[in-house]
């Protein structure tokens, strides 16, 4: 896999396993192994795993950028897990400077009575067709795309589109609606208390393990063994707290 720790500065691809866990007041409460560098496609596994260990879907889950797709957030729907998991851009989206770029497509005047959208110089964006997309879970994705009728000598131009064509925009409308709630939770008073118990949580877990306990790497070799590895771990460190809570 490509690590994050890269030391050379080369890209290289290392041996190595993503390593999943779930936490609540720094126990672990669930682990899993995974061979993808990608955290958000490992979000679903993890919680079947969690809900097979606890005998039941955990009722909340907090987790970072990582983890936020539209297939998530149906899935968590889909088993009542109410998510206060972030998207891409949930912090940038909070600045002035973004809610008032007149050019993000997010700001663009929506017009239900045509199904049109208006661009930053008021012409309008219509409906042209629906883009699909299959993920690797094989989750359906539908963008629908819509486009300006005439970008040709158009003075702001060169800071709206950078496409030869006249501009094109891409709406998931799922995910939009998703994006609305989760927005809604993550700025409520209790979203803002898990957003800052979240790193103080689960980050510090990976904290004392890697860098108190010195453990940067597996001993073992293959997935079976690096799952009881890890399994051994997860216990042992769950003993010290609660050894240093008594
Ligand atoms: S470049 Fe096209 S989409 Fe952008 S403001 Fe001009 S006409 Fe509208």
């Amino acid at each position: 896999m490509r690590m994050k720790e890269d030391h050379m500065l080369n890209g290289q691809l290392k041996p190595g396993y993503n390593w999943q866990i779930s936490t609540e007041n720094q126990c672990i409460l669930g682990y899993t192994i995974h061979q993808t560098t990608n955290d958000i496609n490992t979000l679903q596994t993890h919680m079947e795993s969690l809900k097979e260990n606890l005998g039941k879907m955990p009722e909340t889950l907090v987790a970072d950028a990582g983890y936020g797709s539209e297939e998530n957030y149906e899935y968590l729907e889909k088993n009542s897990v109410e998510a206060y998991v972030k998207y891409q851009y949930f912090h940038k989206e909070q600045s002035k400077k973004w809610r008032e770029d007149p050019y993000r497509t997010e700001n663009l005047p929506y017009n239900k009575e045509n199904d049109s959208y208006t661009c930053p110089m008021g012409q309008q964006m219509n409906f042209i067709k629906e883009k699909i997309k299959i993920t690797d879970n094989g989750f359906r994705q539908i963008k629908r795309l819509y486009q300006a009728e005439n970008c040709n000598g158009c003075p702001v131009r060169d800071v709206c589109n950078n496409s030869k064509s006249n501009r094109i925009i891409e709406i998931n409308e799922r995910l939009n609606h998703y994006k609305s709630i989760i927005r809604e939770r993550l700025t409520s008073e209790r979203g803002k208390k898990y957003r800052s118990q979240r790193p103080v949580d689960v980050e510090a877990v990976f904290g004392i393990i890697k860098w108190n306990r010195n453990y940067r790497k597996f001993l073992l070799r293959g997935l079976e063994k690096v799952e009881i590895e890890v399994g051994l771990l997860a216990l042992s460190h769950n003993l010290s707290k609660i050894a240093a809570r008594n």
